[in-house]
């Protein structure tokens, strides 16, 4: 099936080098598909180098400018209101991910550049905490809204007068080709104690998901050939070190794998820096991953997860699709994927979600709160509202209800409609000082009519009925969540 967003298919006449470790002799990856051995992937050709184990869409790098066409003018519809959604998810991560550096860098102005800045979000982030930024991106149309929405004009290359304290290459170094040369030369700009921003999506050793976040369906959307590099951590890393990078801190969980870098001591010999994967076992590893895949979406979900444990898709699939009725098989199947998925992100925010439905608060509370601890996103904190609301723990309610409305105007009344609900259920402070004196003396509790004010606040719980049917969280409260749900996604 081809997919209008689709890159053109270049095959090479010579061998392509490897980026890693520039040999050029590999291994196409072949599967078995009942008539026998074809191509893993039904629209290009997948190879792993035999030198390094790095695995690659083959291309030809002499006709990179066929490339850039097709980003400059295909890869990307026009941007709308969903773009804007996301990106103010991924800065939210981003704010999170780089906490210390933003810290610590309060109050200076830094030169931030972005390489593939897309509609210009992140650099609007920047520059909004004071900031010089400055930033390339090929797609016409992002341009045009970076330039006018943001009013960051960006260039098809990034700019070299000047030196970059960070630079920022987010989701874009696994469409490029030969991204060694590419890094090598974003390291030139970096000032000294510069640092970089980079993330790609993760292949191999991570869940079987795709970058979005979305649910892989197919080997050639999770595999897609605009990714030209199939990166695992490691290639990854040794891509770093071969640039002259070194990690200051990772991340896994979300966005596929996240790093802050700076510059190390300089480019040494590859003997120094390069970890060897071994193409035989990188090949099984995808061979299996095709295999889980396919059988995912012939609705074989216990046989996916014999194949590849580490398929949040499929497990999901069992608890929510022929076992949503009965409560044990899910406990015990939820049990199982816990070993295998506990770091999956999606994962976790259906099993909270799983456990709120089943009114246990305390473990609702505790997944959705590490969930938003690394993606802080609108409807998780909305989630977390109900949970902590449902808890009688009206402070931290208040607190997730009023973040959710902050990062998504669209959560305003819903949140401000729980936020009034939970405060004119609390009482006054000279309903609690009554209280109190009536404890101390032992007094009967006074204001039973009300059944609120011989309560500490602390220990107050909202009535059940009233929180169901008040407010527009009814949906929440009785919807089955859906793993696919907003909330869920990137
Ligand atoms: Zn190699």
């Amino acid at each position: 099936m081809k997919n209008s967003n689709d890159a053109p298919s270049l095959n090479p006449k010579e061998p392509m080098r490897c980026y890693v470790c520039d040999a050029k002799e590999w291994h196409v990856v072949l599967a078995e598909k009942g008539r026998g051995p074809e191509p893993v992937h039904s629209q290009s050709k997948i190879q792993i180098c035999k030198g390094c184990g790095s695995a690659v869409h083959e291309v030809d790098v002499s006709k990179e400018e066929k490339i850039k066409e097709f980003y400059r003018k295909e890869y990307r519809p026009k941007p709308n209101i969903a773009n804007l959604i996301t990106t103010t998810h991924k800065i939210n991560y981003i704010r999170v991910f780089l906490k210390d550096f933003l810290q610590k860098n309060q109050g200076k102005q830094l030169v931030v550049g972005d390489v593939g800045a897309a509609t210009g979000y992140v650099l609007n982030f920047f520059r909004g905490l004071g900031h010089k930024v400055s930033g390339s991106e090929l797609t016409l149309t992002y341009r045009r809204m970076a330039e006018h929405y943001y009013g960051i004009p960006l260039a098809e290359e990034l700019e070299t007068k000047h030196k970059y304290d960070l630079i920022v290459i987010y989701h874009v170094l696994e469409h490029l080709m030969e991204p060694d040369k590419k890094l090598a030369h974003y390291v030139t700009l970096l000032n000294e104690g510069g640092k970089m921003l980079i993330a790609t999506p993760e292949w191999f050793s991570n869940y079987l998901d795709d970058s979005s976040g979305l649910p892989a369906n197919s080997f050639d959307v999770l595999f897609h050939k605009n990714h030209i590099n199939l990166f695992s951590a490691t290639s990854l890393q040794n891509l770093f070190r071969k640039a002259g990078l070194r990690v200051i801190k990772e991340d896994h969980i979300q966005y596929g794998q996240t790093y802050f870098l700076e510059k190390s001591e300089g480019v040494r010999e590859p003997s120094e820096w390069l970890t060897k994967e071994g193409w035989e076992d990188i090949n099984k590893t995808m061979l299996s991953h095709e295999y889980a895949i396919r059988l995912h979406s012939a609705g074989k979900f216990r046989e996916a997860v014999e194949i590849v444990p580490r398929f949040p898709e499929a497990w999901l699939a069992q608890i929510f699709g022929s076992n949503s009725k009965d409560v044990a098989k899910q406990t015990d199947i939820f049990e199982i994927a816990s070993k295998h998925c506990s770091e999956n992100g999606r994962f976790i925010t259906a099993r909270g979600q799983w456990h709120y439905q089943q009114g246990r608060m305390a473990k609702a509370i505790e997944d959705l709160s590490k969930v938003v601890s690394f993606k802080p996103a609108e409807d998780l904190y909305m989630f977390l509202g109900y949970a902590y609301a449902q808890s009688g723990k009206s402070d931290e309610a208040m607190q997730a209800f009023s973040i959710a409305c902050s990062m998504d105007p669209r959560k305003w009344a819903e949140a401000q409609g729980w936020m009034l609900n939970i405060s004119s259920d609390r009482p006054t402070w000279d309903e609690r000082i009554l209280a109190e004196a009536a404890s101390r003396l032992k007094l009967p509790k006074p204001g039973n009519a009300t059944g609120q004010t011989g309560q500490n606040p602390e220990s107050i719980t909202l009535a059940q009925p009233d929180v169901a049917k008040g407010q527009t969280g009814q949906n929440h409260l009785l919807a089955k969540p859906d793993p696919r749900a907003e909330g869920a996604t990137a």
